[in-house]
This record gives C-alpha cells, structure tokens and sequence, in this order.
C-alpha cells in the first residue's frame, strides 16, 4: 500500500463519514460550546494574578478599575483569589462537559462506522473477497477503528480544542502587547521546521506497522483455521517461526515510529523552552523601561505556557495520530474499493423465475491472460436437470458464479426467463437461485439455525420436514441435543456427509426455483453418497437443477450431462458418460 498524505486521507475519512458525524451534530455542538466555554475561562484565569500583582501589590500602580480604590486590599485579595476558585471551577466543569460530550460523540460515530463496514464487506463482490484474507479484514473491522476510536476521543477532539485556545490567546496576546506577541510568533517557523522534517517518516513507520498487523493476523487465523493440517505436517515450528519474523519486523517498525516521535517531542520541548526564553528577554527589558507592567508579563508568560501547549500534545501524540491516520487509510482502501458487479440505475427486482437458462456465446477469464469460458452457449428448461462434468479447472464451479452474479461474462450474456441477468437487481436475483457450495458451509450455530438460514420465518416443522427432505433428521435426533446442537466452527464437529445434508437442509427451506450443487458428493463414502444423492433427488423436484459432479452415479441421474472441457461444452448422451 503506497504511504498517502495524512492530509488527504483525513479529507477522504471526513467526506465518506459525514452522515456518522452529521448524526452527533447536536452533541458536538453542544461539547464544542463547552469547549468554548473552557478556552474562555483558561483566557480569564490569569487576570486575578495580573489584578493582585499590578493593582494590590503594586498600590493601584496601573489599571485600579474605578471605584476600587475605596476597597481595602485585604478584600481586594479576596475577591480576586475567589474569582480565580470559580474561573478554575468554570473551566473544569466546561473541560469535564465537553470532554464527556466527545467522548460519547466519538463512540456512537466509530460503532456507527464499525456497523457500516461490516455491512460495506458484505456487499463488496467475490473477486474482492477471494483475494483478501479474513483476518487482515478483521483486523480492520477491530483493531484499526478502535485505534481511530482511541485517537479521536483522546487526542484529535482535545486537540482542535487546544488548537482554538491557541488561536484565541494568540489574538488576546497580540492585542495585549503585540511586541511579545511578534517574538513568540517569531518562533513558529522552527516548529514547522521539525514536523516536516519528521511528520512524513513517523507517518511512514505507522502504514508499515498497521500492514504488518493486518498480515500477522491473516496468517494467525489461517494458521488456526487450518490447525489439523498444522498438526498432520508437523507445521508447528515453520508457522510459529514464520509469526515470530513478522512480529520482530513489526516490533522494529513500532519502535521506529515510537523514537521518531520522541525526537519530535523533545525538539519542540527545546523550540518551547527557546519562545519562552525569548519573550521573558525581550519582556523583562520592556518591564525595566516601564512599557509594560509586571502583571502583563506574568499574565503574557502564562498565555504563552497555554498556548504552546497543543504545540506540544501534537508532538505528543503524533505517532498514535500518524497510527490512526493508517488505520484509516486502511478502511479507506476497503471503502473505497470499486465494484464491477451493481445494480444498474433502471434494475427492477427480479420476479418470480419459471427458471429457464440461458448461456449465449459467453466468454469470461477471471485474469484477463487466462480465458476460462469460451465462447459458451447452453440452453436449460425450466424444471430441468443438468449434470455438468468435466475434468477440474475447466471452468465449472465458473458458471454457477457466473449465475449467481458474483462476475460478469467478458463478452456474451446469460439470461433467465429470457431477462438478462444485469436487468435484475442483484439481491432479488441471488434470492431465488439457491448455491450449496463444494464446501458445504456450517455455522457455529445450533442445528436448527443452521438449517433455519435457508428462510429465517420458518419455524420448527418446517425446519423438521426440511430435514427429513434430505434425509438428516434420523441422525440429527441422535444427537445429544438434537436440533439444538451448537456446532463446531465450520461444522467441525460433524463427518462431511452430515455437514452436506444439513446444507441440504437449508437448501430445501428456501423457496427458490433454481438451484445449483457444487460437487455435492465429493468425499463421501459409498453409503453417504448415496443417502446424499437420494436426498438430492427429493430436492431437485420442481426446480431448475444444475448439478456440478466428478460423481457418475450422481451425473446420470440428471435429465442431461454436459462436458466441460476448455471452457467449452460438449453435450454427451447419458451413454456416452457412462461408457
Ligand atoms: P472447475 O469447477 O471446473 O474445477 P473452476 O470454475 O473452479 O473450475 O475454475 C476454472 C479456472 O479458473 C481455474 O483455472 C481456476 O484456477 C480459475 N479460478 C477459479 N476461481 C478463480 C478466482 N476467484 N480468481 C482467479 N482465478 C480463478
């Protein structure tokens, strides 16, 4: 990932999450007045030390307000340390307001974008996800918006406050004595001196360490995911080693990062130490020539401490601002990602199919070096049912994606009912076509949920008869818990031929009239085979049924067999399959 300005990632962040921020306006409002609220107290405070320095202790030299001077000092002293109480009370209570008010703002806004990119990935089409890897996905979902969420309660949001208070007292030190004012100015530079200098490498250390993460936790989950295959090679050394690399290289990327940013720090420690030097110089000088009075200079050193000091939280907090800036670059590139496959501007929704098929000359490579269809024609009847066979990597599994819309063809069209499939509006489409993938995909759920997916209004005897459909429900009441199972992680804790009825199962709930069955048999044993393909006959009554098999038995009790070879069909007789 190429390291992009802050800057312009932040604009991208600001724009694409605007309905998020909109959302909250009445609560940042209401914090940013209390921040307001806070800067006027900090610009107050001072002044009771500049009356009792100036006007008490030195006996109403310069600025006793008039009609004071009847007031005797001891009430005087009083007054201002009781003004000074309720100033320190005000701005605390404003800081603790606004500051629970952001707080609460920044939360509601990184949920609401956390919930929005769990949903933008579902919706991101299948060439995106069969490139990226899960666990650099969650890492996004988790670890990157919490980062954002930790800085844009703890630093950024404080940080535009201090950043107003800077301008403010900025403006009040100019018009107190601009002379001071123009030297602590003076200053400026050097600061923008060191950010630049060091901003972009901190930057750079923080987009490596954030891809790093993303990797570690793709290959963690691939590594626990695929632990029988660990254990069965004896991968364990290779795949820890390979972990304790990474973390080394991300652990020299963090210190990297961490060192920069304390160069950072200390520089502008220095540059704040050189202002204030300068302005006491320049300040004692103008005191000794009596231009300004003592309790100016004090008052004018204290704005000086106040306003430099978001200076020094942005070089406090840069390495975790510059972290966050990644974090969001990273959520940026999955938000950002463009989708070939939407609905088209006039789509309608998809109206109940009779479920007839139709390929014309279509063609589709999923690189454009490698064509995998060619120029492919077929024609399905409604209610019919096809086996389609063929040596693997011909581009079977290729039509059911191309079917359920999950790619375009590159030329040619597929159509159903006679209605190209880019008419549809996606989602109506992909409801009545009903997949059960090679790798019949079990949730850590209950039985009974599992199955339930397939139409989420059916209740327990539709969930029963869709089991006995497909011939499950004997052994699914063997089950300790029956239909209340909770299944392993990818149903790991069933045989596959178990975990292929149960997606059968789900398969026989859901209304649809066309269905596709990826390799439905494949590594079952004789007697799973054929229960599974007794069950798919019960299935496929009634619906357009395609069936991909390396499977004979399976194959021939279709209607009609297809070979696919090269990406080409060569329809065989049911004879000539089986000679
Ligand atoms: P079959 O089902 O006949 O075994 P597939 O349709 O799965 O074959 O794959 C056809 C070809 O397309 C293969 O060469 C495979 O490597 C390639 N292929 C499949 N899926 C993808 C993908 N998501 N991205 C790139 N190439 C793919």
């Amino acid at each position: 990932m190429a390291a992009r300005q802050p800057g312009s990632a932040l604009r991208r962040l600001v724009g694409l999450f605007r309905n998020e921020v909109l959302t909250e306006r009445w609560l940042l409002l209401g914090s940013a007045t209390a921040l307001g609220g806070e800067i006027l107290f900090k610009t107050l405070e001072p002044w009771p030390l500049k009356f009792i320095l100036d006007s008490v202790l030195g006996q109403g030299a310069t600025g006793w307000p008039n009609g004071w001077t009847a007031v005797s000092p001891g009430i005087a002293i009083l007054l201002a340390a009781i003004a000074l109480v309720l100033m320190t009370s005000g701005r605390a209570f404003a800081t603790f307001l606004n500051t629970l008010g952001f707080s609460i703002a920044g939360n509601r806004i990184l949920s609401a974008i956390r919930l929005r990119l769990f949903e933008h990935l579902q919706h991101l089409p299948l060439a995106f996800h069969s490139r990226a890897r899960s666990g650099d996905l969650v890492q996004r979902l988790g670890r990157d918006v919490d980062l954002m969420r930790d800085v844009l309660v703890t630093g950024v949001l404080p940080l535009v406050g201090n950043m107003l208070t800077l301008v403010v007292l900025a403006g009040v030190m100019l018009w107190m004595e601009w002379r001071l004012a123009l030297v602590a100015i003076a200053t400026l530079p050097l600061f923008a001196l060191a950010a630049v200098k060091l901003v972009p490498r901190i930057h750079r250390a923080a987009t490596q360490q954030r891809s790093r993460e993303g990797k570690v936790a793709a290959s963690m989950t691939e590594t626990l995911g695929a632990m029988k295959l660990v254990k069965t090679m004896g991968l364990e050394d290779t795949v820890t080693g390979a972990l304790a690399r990474n973390e080394n290289k991300n652990k020299a990327n963090d210190v990297a990062g961490r060192r920069l940013a304390a160069q950072l720090e200390r520089s502008v420690d220095v540059l704040t130490a050189m202002a204030s030097a300068s302005v006491l110089g320049v300040g004692a000088h103008l005191a000794l020539a009596g231009s300004v009075s003592v309790g100016d200079l004090v008052v004018f050193l204290s704005y000086l401490k106040s306003a430099l000091k978001p200076v020094r939280d942005l070089a406090k907090y840069m390495n975790r601002l510059a972290k966050a800036a990644a974090a969001g670059e990273r959520l940026l590139e999955v938000f950002e990602y463009e989708s070939d496959i939407r609905d088209a501007d006039d789509a309608i929704p998809a109206p109940p199919f009779r479920g007839a098929i139709c390929f014309d000359d279509v063609s589709f490579s999923y690189d454009a070096a490698v064509p995998v269809l060619r120029q492919l024609s077929l024609q399905i009847q409604p209610g019919e049912r096809v086996a389609i066979v063929g040596p693997s990597g011909h581009g079977k599994s290729t039509i059911a994606s191309l079917l359920l819309r999950f790619y375009d063809p590159t030329s040619g069209s597929i159509s159903i009912d006679g209605v190209d499939l880019r008419r549809f509006q996606v989602r109506s489409l992909r409801r009545q076509i009903n997949l059960v993938p090679q790798d019949s995909l079990v949730f850590g759920v209950s039985i009974a949920e599992n199955i339930g997916q397939g139409d989420p209004t059916a209740d327990q005897d539709a969930i029963e008869s869709a089991a006995r459909l497909v011939n499950a429900h004997d052994f699914i009441c063997q089950l300790p818990d029956g239909y209340r199972t909770i299944l392993g992680e990818r149903g790991s804790t069933l045989s596959s031929g178990q975990r292929q009825r149960i997606a059968l199962a789900r398969a026989a709930l859901r209304p649809s009239p066309i269905l596709i069955l990826d390799e439905p048999t494949t590594g079952l044993d004789a007697g799973n085979r054929s229960i599974v393909t007794d069950s798919i006959d019960h299935l496929a009554r009634n619906r357009t049924t395609l069936i991909i098999t390396h499977d004979l038995a399976l194959a021939l009790c279709a209607d009609r067999q297809i070979v696919l070879d090269h990406g080409q069909i060569q329809e065989a007789h049911r004879h000539a399959i089986a000679g």
